[in-house]
């Protein structure tokens, strides 16, 4: 079965872990630092912080910025739930926004529709690797003076017109969850390229103190350990070349796959390819559902990212007319991309979704 996703962990990320063990200092420490003073090379040399995981960084990224109750923050339904979580936790109210259908990414038409005299913040999603809209949310933050804050979970080394994600929003998020472009174990980091911003970032994440017992403000134990930033550094270091992997598969099952819609890039943008997500058009998932069962009969793994918007999930439990996210999620069948895969197995993937696409 080729799988879906597949963390790639060698001997040096072992290593890593083993010197950090050795060393006998465990959590937040010298290798953390190191990590953040790394990752600021992806990111236009912004201030990094890092956090035990993608969502914390995203809630603190909100209280930083100063979002507060009763402010509304703009949000796509169809993303994962800690995008809308975040906002939540922070006490803010997520408001959601329908996507564009060609690049799956949340629609600024939409959005703009939606900003009120409470709208503080737009958060986009780099949904699958794909860089959201940004220059036109650039023109929105302006207009309204809105801020934006990116989730840029998916987003590692996405770009748009050779700038990369989590160099547009006051502060952006990265997540270093397993399946991501590049892991920790788990993790996050935050960018900005507000200091004032990047100091109480540090402060929330460590009970509110710099100084220790000198607490200045209430805040939160979202540190991230040595023994993740270890196994973060050495994957950062191989992040370029996966994703050049990741796009090298993904242009192999652009130019192989017949029968479902390939994914869009948008022009002067750069794809990451977090995921290859594909469109089995007809309007159900029961058709979606058998596409996947061919798949799964010729030994291709696959995955659903994400059936059920948001907005509908029990935790926020919104009738909202969404129309495009709602068929997206009855649609959209992401492929196995990551870079382990083999010359064989894109060959095996491609000659799959030909056939099962065909008998549809
Ligand atoms: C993974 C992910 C997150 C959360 O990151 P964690 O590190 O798992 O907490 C948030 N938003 C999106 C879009 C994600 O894919």
């Amino acid at each position: 079965m080729i799988p879906a996703a597949k963390p790639i962990i060698g001997d040096e990320e072992r290593e890593a872990v083993d010197r950090v063990l050795r060393s006998g200092m465990l959590a937040q420490g010298p290798e953390v630092k190191a990590f953040e003073e790394e990752f600021s090379a992806t990111v236009g040399g912004r201030h990094c912080v890092a956090m035990n995981s993608g969502t914390s960084g995203l809630h603190l990224g909100f209280i930083a910025a100063g979002i507060q109750r009763g402010d509304e923050v703009i949000v796509p339904s169809f993303s994962f739930a800690a995008t809308a979580n975040s906002v939540a936790l922070a006490g803010a109210t997520p408001i959601f926004a329908d996507i564009d259908p060609k690049t799956f990414n949340m629609d600024p038409d939409h959005v703009e529709t939606l900003i009120t005299s409470k709208t503080k913040a737009i958060m986009p999603v780099h949904l699958y690797g794909h860089i959201a809209a940004m220059d036109r949310y650039q023109e929105i933050s302006s207009k309204y003076g809105v801020k934006i804050i990116e989730d840029a979970a998916q987003g590692h080394l996405a770009s748009l017109n050779g700038r990369n994600a989590g160099e547009f929003g006051i502060c952006a998020t990265f997540s270093f969850y397993p399946t991501k472009n590049m892991t920790a174990g788990e993790g996050g980091m935050v960018v900005t390229d507000d200091a004032e911003v990047a100091r109480m970032l540090r402060l929330l994440r460590n009970q509110g103190q710099e100084i220790r017992y000198q607490n200045e403000v209430v805040g939160f134990n979202t540190r991230m350990t040595d023994i993740h930033a270890a196994i973060g550094r050495v994957q950062l270091r191989k992040l370029p070349g996966w994703t050049k992997q990741r796009q090298d598969n993904a242009a192999y099952l652009d130019s192989h796959i017949k029968g479902v819609v390939i994914p869009f890039v948008q022009p002067g943008s750069t794809h990451s390819y977090h995921q290859y997500t594909v469109r089995v058009t007809g309007a159900s998932s029961e058709k979606r559902d058998a596409f996947m069962k061919g798949l799964t009969e010729r030994g291709v793994g696959s995955g659903v990212y994400y059936p059920t918007p948001i907005h509908r999930l029990q935790s926020f439990n919104l009738t909202l007319d969404l129309p495009e996210t709602e068929l997206l999620a009855k649609e959209c069948v992401s492929l196995p991309v990551h870079p382990s895969l083999s010359q064989s197995d894109l060959e095996t993937i491609a000659t799959a979704v030909n056939e099962v696409a065909a008998s549809l």
